[in-house]
């Protein structure tokens, strides 16, 4: 720490992301990426975008909200894209957290929120998730806070209904609420429908998940007019170019190609049940998953010595060493080849111990 640093973020922990190994070295488990190659017709789009890239980024992103319409139901004024959905969540914090408006989320969820709300000065209200690690809903009426809530959440894979969700947005009427909605696609259904009958919703996404842009970041925000205005201005004064045009193009062309994304998508979910029902067969409890990973724990065997031992074996999970969840694994889901490897490295990890 130099001297220089601003004595407000002197106490700030930065949120520690997956580990990122060499490609190729581990079957790689641990970050809920997309586990399919692009569809054909990205790898043309993003050479083209090459020709072009000495130019700006198009600022608003026309091509790609057109196609993002398409398929989201929503897009002009409506829309904000961003680098990666943490991207947006910062924005949201930045734009409706301040100094008289704290932030509120679950005490198990994603890390980021509680980094976001350290880093812009904001007031934290952690509320715990219930003993079976559910987001009661009711705890979030009326708090005079700006709600995050993962929807399906992270790492339990656990979603509220949109019945819930639509509570506590009665419950908030002057409050923002964000629904981050980063693994909604494995879910089945969204909050989007909620849309044109509340004025304090804000939809965040990501094509990280479910549309095998990690690497290239691209995320969204969806909401009303009024309140994307005010998240444009933010935007406007930080980054305006905060999409690149590759990714621009990339993302267009994924949404031209979003069958076989869905195809995709379905196939994750059969390989999620699945494996689901193997690990239970090996003696864990498995939280039913509604996202593209599973969140378990072994009946007899601590959490730590799967881990290594999984590592050992060159497959790469995620842990976190954090009050009540410490014995659970979270395991993405890969292709159907590779569950097969973890269940045989399982089987003899827990076999082998008795
Ligand atoms: C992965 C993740 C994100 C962020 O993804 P980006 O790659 O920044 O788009 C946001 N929210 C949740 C709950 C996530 O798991």
């Amino acid at each position: 720490m130099s001297r220089f640093l601003d004595k407000r973020l002197s106490s700030l922990k930065a949120y520690i992301p997956g580990e990122q190994p060499k490609l190729g070295e581990f079957i790689k488990l641990n970050t809920n990426e997309f586990p399919y190659p692009p569809a054909k017709c990205v790898f043309e789009s993003a050479s083209k975008a090459v020709e072009n890239m000495n130019l700006y980024s198009d600022l608003t992103c026309k091509e790609l909200k057109e196609r993002f319409k398409d398929v989201f139901g929503y897009g002009g004024n409506n829309v904000i894209f961003t680098n990666g959905s943490d991207d947006a969540l910062y924005l949201c914090f930045l734009t409706f957290c301040g100094e008289d408006c704290g932030a509120a989320f679950a005490d198990i969820t994603y890390g980021f929120y509680s980094v976001y709300a350290d880093l812009c000065c904001v007031d934290k209200q952690i509320i715990p998730l219930n003993d079976v690690f559910a987001i009661n809903h009711a705890d979030y009426f009326g708090l005079n806070k700006t709600i995050f809530i993962a929807n399906p959440n992270a790492p339990t894979g656990k979603r509220l209904s949109n019945n819930q969700i639509e509570e506590i947005l009665i419950n908030n009427r002057d409050n923002i609420v964000v629904i981050d909605e980063a693994y909604t696609a494995f879910s089945g259904e969204s909050c989007v429908e909620l849309l044109p009958k509340y004025d304090n919703l804000v939809i965040v996404g990501t094509f990280s998940k479910s549309r095998g842009m990690a690497g290239a970041r691209l995320g969204y925000i969806i909401t009303s007019e009024d309140i994307a205005s005010d998240l444009e201005k933010v935007k406007f004064s930080i980054n305006p170019y905060n999409v690149n045009s590759l990714t621009q193009a990339v993302g267009t062309t994924v949404l031209e190609n979003n069958d076989y994304y869905v195809e995709c998508i379905n196939e994750i979910c059969k390989t999620r049940d699945k494996f689901s029902e193997e690990l239970v067969k090996l003696g864990f409890d498995v939280i039913p998953s509604k996202a593209n990973f599973v969140f378990a724990k072994h009946n007899s065997i601590s959490g730590k010595y799967i881990f290594e031992e999984l590592k050992k074996r060159k497959i790469l999970i995620r842990r976190f060493d954090k009050e009540r969840i410490d014995e659970y694994l979270r395991i993405s889901i890969g292709t159907p080849e590779q569950m097969q490897i973890v269940i045989n490295a399982l089987a003899e990890i827990v076999g082998g111990i008795k």
